[in-house]
């Protein structure tokens, strides 16, 4: 008889416990494996939704209870769209799966020999085991940036790129000393690849529409958004005739974009190139490079240049038939080169390896992963982006309403895709970004902190700044200012 998963394993708040249904063993119960999957991003999501109907218990684990839509991170930065416009409960999106169950937690450790993943208080034993921890930023060892610079790998991470933004305007329309006024309105962006792009065209849009409104005393040609790419051209990857497209476009909209410019250090208020020229601002964003979300040598991982782990073709880990590693954290190499971070590759591979383990479990043998190219999409701005999809290429008006189709499509949830809609047509029609509060991210109760707390810097990958931190770095440089 398989054990229904409503037979829960008890949680315990003290020592460690084990939350596997091993009662179930010890009644003579055929007992269903459990897959344990770390991370609900997109490779994480997709395997469980493979495993959901399947004949195992799936225990999925995050740091957060919601799933982020990545790809429009960027406009919670650019206060276009709200945090739960993009992301999604994990329970609800499982409310009609009773064998898939969430634990909201840490991973911890994983103990590849005992099969156990550790989270605070407790353990999760596993007979498979899918590893989808995603990404995190790569400073390539650039001084001051994982200090100074935002990033945007999480929705805490949007937020205070956000408040950053808005608190900028507020300082400089108080500012009466003229540099220091112009080093609050210049936003630096480092990096042209698919996410420096879209959110310095959101960004400018924001400045140029709604700010422009919200601070008239402000004179907005001091406002300078500033794109910094290491490459002699934008969007590497695509089509030459789209990154020019892409670089012109920019250029119109007001954006000084620098081809050839490397970044050599960050500090709280300038940002410095190698050769030797030097940029005053308050606000750096860093989208130039991530690598695997995995220390080097993390529970006895291989990893490569790109700190990601080497898996077999099946995507499963040389001498662990039972592991498998997706999405951003899998080194995977197809026709000799290696696959891209991007969403695609997190959902196709999250989706094999979830047949693979249905495979496993019904005798047959795992298969060999094949990666689908089905496109590339970024959008610079009102009716303009670019779009390599079925080897052609696309700019401008049809390429725009391609993306905006795309992903309205591919968002969780008909409400959100009806909330974003609605936003966006609200933006088209009155250039107006919805939302505009700078939100306090952190609450004093005088109770300690809470059960679900923003992780701290210990607990965040190298670089992330939180909004913790962010509002410190504020008070810190106010109090350098002589304004507290
Ligand atoms: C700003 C931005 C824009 C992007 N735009 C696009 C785009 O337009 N198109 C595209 O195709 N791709 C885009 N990408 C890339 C795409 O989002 C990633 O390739 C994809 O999310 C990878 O999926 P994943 O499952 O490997 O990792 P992720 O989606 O990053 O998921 C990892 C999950 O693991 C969790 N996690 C991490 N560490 C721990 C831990 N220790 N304990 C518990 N939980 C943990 C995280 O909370 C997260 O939910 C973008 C990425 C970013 C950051």
């Amino acid at each position: 008889m398989l054990l229904p998963f409503e037979n829960p394993p008890i949680l315990g708040s003290g020592g460690r416990q084990s939350l596997t249904d091993e009662k179930s063993m010890h009644e003579g119960h055929v007992r269903r494996p459990n897959v344990a999957i770390l991370g609900a991003g997109f490779g994480g999501l997709w395997a469980a939704r493979t495993l959901a109907d399947g004949p195992v218990n799936v225990s999925l684990i995050d740091r957060h209870n919601y799933h982020t839509f990545f790809p429009l991170l960027y406009q919670i930065g650019a206060a276009e769209l709200e945090p739960e416009e993009i992301s999604q409960p994990l329970r609800k999106i499982f409310w009609k799966r009773p064998n898939v169950r969430f634990f909201l937690g840490e991973v911890q450790d994983v103990d590849l020999s005992a099969k156990v993943v550790k989270i605070p208080g407790h353990e999760i034993r596993y007979d498979y085991l899918v590893v989808a921890l995603g990404s995190k930023p790569n400073f390539y060892g650039v001084p001051g940036l994982a200090e100074y610079a935002f990033t945007l790998k999480s929705l805490e991470q949007g937020i205070a790129l956000r408040n950053q933004i808005l608190t900028s305007f507020e300082r400089a329309a108080c500012e009466v000393e003229p540099e220091r006024q112009q080093a609050w309105l210049t936003f630096t962006i480092i990096g042209g690849g698919p996410t420096g792009v879209e959110f310095a065209g959101a960004l400018m849009e924001l400045i140029n529409g709604a700010l422009g409104r919200d601070f008239p005393h402000l004179d907005l040609k001091q406002v300078r958004v500033v794109l910094l790419e290491a490459s002699d051209h934008l969007l590497v990857g695509m089509p030459e005739e789209l990154s020019d497209y892409a670089q012109k476009r920019l250029t119109k909209m007001g954006i000084d974009v620098h081809l050839k410019s490397q970044v050599v250090k960050i500090t709280p208020r300038e940002v410095l190139m190698k050769d030797g020229t030097r940029i005053a601002s308050r606000t750096v964003i860093w989208t130039a490079g991530v690598q695997g979300n995995i220390s080097a040598g993390q529970w006895g991982l291989a990893t490569n240049r790109r700190n990601q782990v080497e898996v077999l073709p099946t995507l499963q880990l040389p001498g662990h038939p039972e592991v498998y590693i997706v999405g951003d954290l899998a080194g995977i190499q197809q026709d000799g080169h290696p696959l891209p971070m991007v969403a695609q590759v997190g959902i196709q591979t999250g989706t094999a390896a979830g047949r693979n383990i249905l495979r496993q479990l019904a005798g047959q043998p795992p298969l060999p992963f094949r990666y689908h190219d089905k496109g590339t999409l970024d959008v610079i701005g009102r009716n303009a982006a670019v779009a390599h999809i079925w080897h052609r290429a696309f700019q401008g008006f049809p390429a725009w309403l391609i993306w905006v189709w795309v992903h309205i499509f591919n968002l969780i949830g008909y409400r959100n895709r009806f909330l974003v809609l609605i936003d966006w047509a609200w933006d088209y029609l009155f250039s107006e970004h919805s939302v505009r509060l700078i939100v306090p991210t952190e609450i004093h109760t005088g109770r300690g902190p809470a059960a679900t707390e923003i992780p701290d810097k210990a607990d965040v990958p190298v670089g992330i700044v939180t909004p913790k931190e962010t509002a410190k770095e504020m008070i810190f440089l106010a109090e350098l200012d002589g304004k507290v």
